[in-house]
């Protein structure tokens, strides 16, 4: 009597827990599809009026302005481009989010890529009265195989951040050779700051998305959230690895290994990147 109602009753029970989890696990799975579809569609709909008001603004500067009113024009420009930052940031994360990172390798002149990033950021560097080299190792190849729009998404998003905590000194970006864990060539990209740093127990969460490290910092310096992760997300694809030395008060040093084949003809097969 007792038993069979009771083994009966464990059974109905198990069924009920199982079927609640896969529920659950469904409607998670649900919501963070719908998130990462509505994070899309909504940056890509506030993204085509922003390139509008910064578009117009650009015109407007050429015109006769008074000091004050190229002023304030100078305001909106600047807060469009901030504003848009923040949406690319957002739509790029929602394109990782949803599938895998499409890798185009081609052939990259490493040291034209550093150059154009050092133009890009220069002004900001400037601008702040920092430092702001970039110094590649001479047994860097000229030419490797990689895809050169990815590595300089990361570059850029990790010499903004390091340019942004940094009030005072400057920013180095140093790039060498280094064999990877696989045995790969490859290269190691560091930017080295002089900022404000981080405490150590924040570094695990730096590379999770919306993580900032306080909220204080967040209001001061503004942000998403979300670059590093972009960065962790683009460089797994890669194969590479991405980490982060640092210390409260006296700076920090990101640094990224991709794999980099050398690519100048005198390539042996075995040294080309298994795809
Ligand atoms: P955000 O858009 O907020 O900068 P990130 O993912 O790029 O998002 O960075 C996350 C957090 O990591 C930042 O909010 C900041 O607290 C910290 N951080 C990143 N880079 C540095 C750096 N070079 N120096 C000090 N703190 C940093």
């Amino acid at each position: 009597g007792g038993g069979f109602v009771q083994t009966y009753t464990d059974i109905t029970e198990r069924k009920r827990f199982e079927t609640a989890l896969r529920d659950a696990r469904d409607a998670a799975e649900k919501a963070s599809q719908v998130r990462t579809a509505f994070l899309a569609t909504m940056s890509h709909e506030i993204r085509t009026p922003l390139n509008g008001i910064i578009g117009m603004s650009s015109i407007l500067e050429t015109t006769r302005l008074s000091a004050a009113q190229r002023g304030h024009l100078k305001s909106i420009h600047e807060c469009g481009e901030a504003l848009l930052d923040i949406v690319n940031d957002v739509l790029d994360y929602a394109k990782l989010d949803s599938g895998a990172v499409q890798l185009e390798p081609t052939v990259v002149d490493v040291r034209a890529l550093t150059t154009s990033v050092k133009e890009m950021l220069g002004q900001r560097a400037q601008e702040k009265n920092l430092r702001f080299d970039i110094v590649v190792a001479d047994d860097v190849p000229a030419l490797i195989e990689t895809d050169g729009t990815r590595i300089r998404q990361v570059l850029i998003n990790l010499v903004a951040n390091a340019l942004k905590f940094t009030l005072q000194g400057g920013v180095v970006v140093s790039v060498g050779t280094r064999t990877l864990a696989t045995g790969r060539p490859g290269l190691r990209f560091s930017i080295i700051d002089s900022g404000i740093g981080i405490a150590e127990d924040s570094h695990a969460q730096l590379f999770k998305e919306f993580s900032q490290v306080d909220a204080s910092i967040t209001r001061r310096f503004g942000g998403t959230g979300l670059g590093l992760a972009i960065c962790k997300r683009i460089v797994d694809a890669m194969g590479g690895e991405i980490g982060v030395e640092s210390t409260l008060g006296k700076g920090s040093v990101f640094w990224f290994d991709v794999p980099a084949p050398q690519a100048d003809g005198a390539l042996r097969p075995a040294e080309r990147a298994p795809r």
